[in-house]
């Protein structure tokens, strides 16, 4: 049975500001942002990657508050992605399967492969960004490992408490599923069925 959409909302935003305070403890500790501020190539490649249903739903909020020749933009971008991917025989489902592995090679480095709501350099949805683009560039408990940016915390990853990535994802999961959701989405196809043409 599926939960009010009004509480899953009201828990994902409490989700969202856990994770901020999770971020903020360790950039207090470190002393500064480690990213340099034009640095933006964890957005590239990322066309791919899995998008929750709670995660979506946020998306939209920001897609739709977008002027209309942005959100076409975008719309564009990630069709773009999705006709060379199924171009080569993958779909949604088979890349949700294997979490992107094999359609990564197909978009490294390709402009298809850079996330469409990457917009001259910026993410034009930052306040409504998915959970791990808010943690990626800090030390994040992932499961069984530990993983960074390869740019950032050099030498020094485990001197910090990692961010609790793998609880955060495990809750996402669990609040897409109380809104009766059970499967992942690459952003790709999230952005098409989320973005308003008109
Ligand atoms: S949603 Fe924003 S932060 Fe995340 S990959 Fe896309 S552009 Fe980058
Ligand atoms: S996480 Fe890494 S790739 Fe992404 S902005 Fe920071 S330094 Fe750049």
């Amino acid at each position: 049975m599926s939960t009010d959409p009004a509480q899953v909302k009201e828990k994902y935003r409490q989700l969202v500001s856990e994770i901020n305070q999770d971020v903020d403890r360790i950039r207090q500790e470190y002393g500064k942002y480690p990213c340099p501020t034009d640095c933006f190539q964890c957005c590239n490649n990322t066309s791919t990657i899995p998008i929750s249903e709670v995660e979506a739903r946020d998306l939209q909020i920001g897609l739709n508050a977008l002027p209309r020749q942005i959100r076409l933009h975008i719309y564009n971008k990630a069709l773009k992605t999705i006709k060379v991917l199924e171009s080569k025989g993958f779909t949604s489902d088979s890349m949700v399967k294997d979490s992107g592995l094999e359609a990564i090679d197909i978009i490294k480095g390709q402009s298809y492969g850079q996330c469409p709501m990457l917009i001259g350099g910026v993410c034009s949805v930052y306040e409504h960004r998915p959970v791990i683009c808010r943690v990626w560039g800090y030390p994040i408990d992932n499961g069984n490992e530990l993983a960074c940016c390869r740019k950032t915390f050099i030498g020094q990853r485990r001197n910090f408490n990692p961010v609790k990535y793998s609880l955060y994802w495990q809750k996402c999961k669990t609040l897409s599923e109380d809104l009766g959701v059970f499967k992942k989405t690459p952003a790709c196809y999230t952005v098409l069925k989320l973005i308003d043409t008109k």
